[in-house]
């Protein structure tokens, strides 16, 4: 006799199983099924199922290759999505301490010292100067 977690580790053996995307999909699922709590939509409650289908397909796939592809297109979507999203938790973080501006030569965000007034700054990437008002 074997045990569950035996037949559920050979079962899943030469499957795909779950990445980055599976995570995605599901915070996806529970966003659209909770929003369909509220409006009630055939149409939601079509893309919930389609969802929940999909995830457990990638899941189960023995494409892992192919699986493997879509999770990779999919990081190079989410990747800048979420380092915007850390550098503007950043700068709210560092209102009171600092400014985070952007070198117009080579577009990197530099992260300054909070002193109101014009400066002229000397960005660290290209070494060109540029300069900056701070208001606060
Ligand atoms: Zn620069």
């Amino acid at each position: 006799m074997r045990n569950f977690k035996e037949k559920l580790t050979s079962f899943m053996y030469g499957r795909y199983g779950i990445d980055q995307l599976y995570y995605a999909s599901f915070v996806a699922f529970f966003i659209v099924t909770i929003f369909n709590t509220i409006i009630g939509s055939s149409f939601l409650n079509f893309l919930v199922w389609v969802i929940l289908i999909w995830m457990i397909f990638r899941t189960l796939s023995r494409n892992i290759y192919k699986r493997r592809m879509e999770n990779e297109k999919f990081m190079r979507i989410w990747n800048p999505i979420k380092a915007k999203g850390s550098l503007n938790i950043r700068r709210i973080k560092e209102m009171k301490t600092h400014r985070f501006r952007r070198c117009p030569h080579c577009k990197t965000v530099l992260r300054l010292p909070r002193k109101s007034g014009k400066h002229t700054v000397k960005c660290p990437t290209c070494k060109q100067e540029f300069k900056v008002r701070v208001m606060l």
